[in-house]
């Protein structure tokens, strides 16, 4: 067996978990395309070895169990991709050995997720995601809710209507800067947004999140007397759907090449994203003649947009402080879009970064997104350098309390030192509220700044102290948002020790080191009471982990903060905080008698958290993936289960499904 074919079909099938299930993308779009290309070529290479799991042989996608499964009348598929003109020849060679007179249907691709809508004497009666491409979940109330959906039309016929549902910019932008307000995640960009809402259970969410539809596509446009694609989008727009106003049709290959070229440079001023281009023989005789693969159609393909890395002058550097004191030199730039989202700032890392490509204030620099989601300046455009712009130069005190900034050897950052500088102390603040920590909802970051500039907080031990006289002068802070403010701070007391670990900001200890030391060390008193040999013993812990734990704990400081946090009524113990009140199971959760598996990191719940809301949800939670198991609740980076349960055919759930249940508890 050819080692590399199953290392991309594990490595694909992972990715498309993450992309479908979870909306949560690890890897670029570029970089998935670009291993499924090589994976292909393998398999055309040793055809023997393509296996039956292959994401090659079936249409990514998941089905959540908090839908009711629709089957297709009609398969939704995926499209074949062409990365350059040669694979549009070769696609119009192909084509035109069938269909000689074959005409070309240009339409953008709209980066969202495709949903078939079905329609029965004049009413939408029906609405489905596409799922694995023959059963996808019924999301037929949601779609209720997105206005570019008609309820009613005027045909009375069956219709079944296919389209990408779809987060325009400024619906995504407002999202997004809601979410960093609060302190919750961020959309990775407008398609996860799109994907992530229109699969809420709760229909009054996706209300609120500004989406939108275009239609492309009648599934059973032969059976309404039709005779082309562009004839069955004129129908549609007639009873009322939105098509998209930038269709063309072409004659030849050549006008496809020009329309391709025409996009990829007007896609940016587009109100929502695009991702490519798709061109469908127009005639539908023509298309029933070139038929399907087992995963895409003949007679269609879709030109992907090359990574995007966009251009804009570099304003200004600043420095920004992090938590630990680090110095990190940050790019002020004229607004521009890239990758789904309007970016002004973007990191520079570190002094020789900047150095080895002689990045100057003024220049026009390249700009990309790393991992799709922190823009980065790539380099400076040298040929459009102006003259008489000074060479980068690095500050030697820190920009928010003066003190000199040290850089040690090795280091590839400068630290302030000073413990007391307000931006470390904003910083800890911010991190130790954050969700990952103690997750406490309503402390973003503006409240944060603000009650540390009123000298209301200087420590994580205030934010237990303060009151709601104290509260109600901050801005936008309302009677109720200070009381559920309040209500936050003091649920949080319950948190397991690990989310306390975590928020204290000890160098090296990140949210899984904290779970790890919390689960093995499960009380404070044990943490500070083990040496750096004993920290060392445990899996997946190393040395510079053990030392600065012990180093933490070795402050007086530190050490006094434990005690002041412990008198005010934190838990310092792992999965056995104060007992919270016990709940009835729910009688009619979709959960109710069945056996639950969790893998993976969850990001919202701990695992006893998590554990507890299954069995209030009526299921039985057990350790191993078995014919038994009913369900696996997968998080992040799920390995060997994940693959086991999929194997037999178990129902997998994310992190946010079962979260979506928990507002019936
Ligand atoms: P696709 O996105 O390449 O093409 C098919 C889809 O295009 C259709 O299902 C439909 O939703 C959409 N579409 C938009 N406008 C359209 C139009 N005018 N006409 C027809 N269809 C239109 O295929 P896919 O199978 O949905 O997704 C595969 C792609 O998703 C990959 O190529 C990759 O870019 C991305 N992906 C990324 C990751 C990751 O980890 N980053 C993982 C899985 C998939």
């Amino acid at each position: 067996m050819n080692l590399r074919i199953q290392e991309l079909t594990k490595l694909l099938n992972q990715y498309n978990h993450e992309y479908y299930t979870l909306d949560q993308p690890s890897v670029t779009d570029r970089e998935y395309d670009r291993l499924m290309q090589e994976l292909l070529e393998l398999e055309a290479a040793y055809p023997g070895e393509v296996h039956p799991n292959s994401p090659s042989q079936r249409v990514g996608g998941a089905i959540s169990p908090g839908f009711e499964k629709v089957v297709h009348t009609f398969p939704m598929l995926s499209l074949e991709n062409a990365f350059n003109e040669g694979d549009f020849r070769d696609f119009d060679n192909r084509v035109k050995k069938t269909a000689p007179d074959a005409t070309y249907a240009c339409e953008l691709k709209i980066d969202g997720l495709a949903v078939t809508l079905h329609y029965e004497n004049g009413n939408f009666l029906r609405g489905a995601t596409r799922g694995d491409g023959d059963i996808g979940e019924d999301i037929t109330q949601n779609l209720k809710t997105v206005s570019a959906v008609p309820l009613q039309i005027e045909d009375k016929r069956a219709l079944e209507v296919r389209g990408e549902v779809y987060m325009p910019k400024k619906s995504f932008d407002r999202l997004n800067g809601a979410r960093a307000e609060k302190g919750e995640g961020l959309f990775a960009n407008p398609r996860n947004a799109a994907a992530g809402s229109l699969r809420q259970l709760d229909s009054k969410v996706v209300a609120k999140r500004g989406l939108s539809m275009f239609s492309y596509n009648v599934a059973n446009a032969q059976s309404l007397g039709l005779l082309s694609h562009s004839e069955s989008l004129d129908f549609i727009e007639g009873l009322g759907f939105s098509v998209n106003p930038e269709r063309k049709l072409c004659q030849d290959i050549d006008k496809v090449l020009e329309y391709i070229e025409k996009w990829t440079s007007l896609r940016f001023g587009l109100p929502y994203e695009i991702d490519g281009i798709v061109i469908k023989v127009d005639g539908l005789e023509l298309q029933e003649k070139l038929g399907f693969t087992v995963k895409s159609p003949r007679w269609a393909i879709a030109y992907k947009f090359p990574a995007e890395e966009v251009q804009t002058i570099l304003k200004d550097i600043i420095f920004t402080v992090g938590r630990t004191g680090n110095i990190t030199p940050n790019a002020v730039l004229e607004p521009v879009r890239v990758a789904g989202t309007k970016v002004s700032r973007a990191t520079l890392h570190n002094e020789d970064y900047i150095r080895e490509r002689d990045i100057r204030i003024g220049d026009r620099v390249v700009i990309r997104k790393a991992g799709e989601i922190i823009p980065e300046v790539v380099g400076p455009d040298l040929e459009s350098r102006i003259e008489g712009l000074a060479p980068f130069e690095m500050i030697h005190d820190c920009p928010r309390c003066g003190s000199e900034i040290v850089r040690e050897p090795g280091e590839a950052d400068y630290f302030c030192l000073n413990t007391d500088c307000p931006a470390r102390i904003t910083e800890s603040l911010i991190h130790f509220v954050s969700r990952n920590a103690m997750n406490i909802n309503g402390l973003g970051i503006k409240v944060i700044q603000q009650l540390f500039q009123e000298k209301l907080i200087a420590n994580v031990a205030d934010i237990y102290q303060l009151q709601k006289e104290q509260l109600l002068p901050l801005e936008r802070m309302g009677e109720k948002k200070a009381s559920k403010l309040l209500d936050a701070i003091e649920n949080s007391k319950q948190n397991n020790l690990d989310r306390l670990l975590f928020g204290l900001g000890i160098r090296h200890v990140g949210s899984k080191t904290a779970k790890v030391l919390a689960n093995t060390f499960p009380t404070i008193d044990c943490l500070m009471a083990a040496a750096v040999d004993d920290i060392i013993k445990v899996d997946e812990i190393g040395e510079a982990v053990a030392r600065s734990v012990v180093h933490y704990f070795s402050q007086d400081a530190n050490r006094a903060l434990i005690a002041q946090l412990e008198g005010i009524g934190l838990n310092m113990t792992q999965g056995t905080g104060a007992p919270r009140e016990a709940k009835a199971p729910v009688a009619d959760s979709v959960l109710s008698g069945k056996t639950v598996v969790l893998t993976g990191t969850l990001h919202q719940l701990t695992r006893a958290e998590a554990q507890s809301l299954l069995e209030q949800l009526g299921a039985k939670v057990t350790g191993s993936v078995s014919k038994n198991t009913d369900f696996l609740i997968a998080g992040e980076k799920a390995g060997s289960k994940l693959a086991k349960a999929e194997s037999l055919g178990v129902a997998i759930m994310t992190e946010a499904d079962l979260l979506a249940m928990k507002e019936g508890v």
